[in-house]
């Protein structure tokens, strides 16, 4: 495998000054030998790919429409997102997925869409804490992997009981779901653990062998923890 890759999500939170005094920290601290985006609101993508332009942090989008163009009101293209030199997409993302009634064909459509556009996207997949505790983990995770027609992207395993509540998988509890994926998907693919991922615990998940590299929501936003977790992914 090559180098791990981090990935910040930043959700709906920031301001442009916000957002450039995050980038400044983070552009300070070198980034070799691991690779490193950022997932940003649509309307700050421009800026933000022009602060990150020749830097050796790539950025991304944290949703795309699975429509080419059209009648889609508020909706973003993945053609208009490539215009702008965007890198990575996120998918499937549990947020949407349970607040906007994402559905596994729709995940589909917008990762071929990413795809078909020349980006990579970021396909989220997870199971709720009444899915683990039913003994339903692999289930579920295999259902939202199969809905789609999976190609040369990352895949971010994200349990989601463990997204913003500060509990994180066990390092041995994320590798076994981390295995069973790997088994799913073509050689060489990237898979990320996200959910409650901080400085503190970064270590002890990259250094599982099935887990290579994070998708960062919280500590995305504090420059130290975000690039702490960088420099923990580091090989
Ligand atoms: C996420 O939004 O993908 C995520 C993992 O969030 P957090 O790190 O805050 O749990």
């Amino acid at each position: 495998m090559g180098p791990r890759l981090v990935v910040g999500n930043w959700k709906m939170h920031g301001s442009r000054s916000a957002n450039r005094a995050l980038l400044d920290a983070l552009l300070k601290e070198p980034v070799e030998g691991v690779d490193a985006a950022v997932c940003a609101p649509f309307p700050y993508l421009g800026e933000v790919s022009g602060q990150l332009g020749g830097s050796a942090i790539a950025w991304g989008a944290q949703n795309v429409s699975e429509h080419a163009q059209g009648a889609y009101t508020g909706e973003v293209s993945a053609a208009m997102l490539r215009e702008f030199g965007c890198r990575y997409v996120i998918v499937g993302h549990s947020e949407r997925r349970q607040l906007y009634g994402e559905t596994d064909a729709q995940v589909a459509a917008k990762f071929a869409a990413v795809r078909s556009a020349g980006m990579t996207p970021i396909l989220c997949v997870g199971e709720t804490l009444a899915e683990r505790e039913a003994g339903r983990t692999e289930e579920v995770v295999a259902r939202q992997l199969g809905a789609v027609a999976f190609a040369e992207g990352v895949l971010a395993y994200e349990p989601v009981w463990a997204i913003g509540t500060g509990k994180t998988a066990t390092p041995e509890q994320a590798q076994a779901v981390h295995a069973f994926l790997r088994k799913r998907l073509p050689g060489g693919t990237r898979i990320l653990y996200g959910g409650s991922v901080k400085a503190q615990n970064a270590q002890a998940l990259f250094a599982m062998p099935d887990i290579d590299g994070g998708l960062i929501g919280g500590a995305s936003l504090v420059a130290k923890e975000f690039m702490d977790i960088v420099k923990a992914a580091t090989k």
